[in-house]
């Protein structure tokens, strides 16, 4: 078989797919390790057995909905490539906004110390730390362990800005850290609700990670405990940046307001024209 004939076929096995023919050059320029450009210009190159093996299984898996990333191990976010695999959530260009937001911030106020509420593969923790000009340290913090395991693999390859940047990943939940005083924490959080897992595009439901979407019955828990939680971890004048389920936009928003005395809370845009961006600044702090 030669690459013209293994993308023909490959395009036919993935005709339930938004976009056969540009997942099976994709998925034929990883077997390949070339550009996929190369797929295109050399339409006679043979593949060898092993190749032709190897396409076939990730045809396969592709046909049934597989996102890419999982299948190539990789997604390209904010200009760098993260490992990925099914313990983590893909990450996903609308929370490249939240990172770009908070570089400004940081630029802005002078922060320093960060904390990732929910880092999954590391992709908000380690862009900052990667575009970050001035050094930061930033906890980043999940309660799957497998989960730090992949930012783990990703800090190694993602370097710092700056050599003082330093970056913790810790398996825990947010009830072990109170009484600290970070600048600026950030999150993109499990946001959907229970009842609306099962709606989700299939290729979402059946591979990404659960854990990673569900957020409980109205899909607020997180934000509930965050609210909470606020007043004993942002420093005087820090601020909260968390994406959000831009159809619960107004509900996150008024449960920040009811439960950090003092805060003010702005819902930000996306470029998609989406409420996707709660910032709450203003948090009167509560000492323990
Ligand atoms: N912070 C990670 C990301 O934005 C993981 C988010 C999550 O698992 N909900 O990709």
């Amino acid at each position: 078989m030669n690459t013209r004939q293994a993308i023909e076929w490959a395009g036919t096995e993935l005709s339930g797919l938004e976009d056969p023919r540009l997942e099976a050059e994709l998925l034929l320029a990883y077997v390949l390790d070339c550009d996929r450009s190369r797929i295109n210009a050399y339409p006679e190159q043979q593949l060898n057995h092993h190749e032709e093996q190897r396409y076939r299984v990730l045809i396969r898996r592709a046909s049934r909905l597989e996102p890419l990333a999982y299948l190539t191990g990789k997604k390209e976010f904010f200009g760098h490539s993260f490992l990925v695999n099914r313990q983590v959530l893909i990450p996903r260009p609308e929370t490249e906004e939240l990172v770009e937001l908070a570089l400004q911030k940081i630029e802005k106020h002078g922060f320093r110390r960060i904390l990732d509420v929910g880092t999954g593969s590391g992709a908000i923790a380690l862009s900052l730390a990667a575009e970050s000009p001035a050094p930061l340290t930033i906890d980043a913090i999940d309660k799957s362990v497998m989960a730090i395991k992949v930012a783990g693999m990703n800090r190694i390859r993602i370097r710092p800005a700056h050599e003082d940047t330093s970056v913790n990943l810790i398996a825990s939940t947010l009830d072990a850290f109170q009484g600290n005083d970070y600048d600026m924490v950030v999150s993109n959080p499990p946001y959907i609700p229970s009842a609306e897992i099962t709606a989700l595009a299939e290729g979402v439901r059946e591979y990404e990670p659960h854990l990673a979407l569900d957020g409980g019955t109205d899909g607020l828990d997180i934000y509930r405990l965050l609210a909470k939680r606020l007043p004993t971890i942002l420093a005087d004048g820090g601020i909260c940046l968390c994406e959000v389920h831009s159809p619960l936009a107004s509900e996150t928003a008024e449960l920040f307001k009811d439960s950090c005395p003092g805060s003010s809370v702005t819902v930000h845009k996306d470029l998609q024209g989406r409420l996707r961006i709660i910032e709450i600044s203003g948090v009167r702090r509560l000492l323990l």
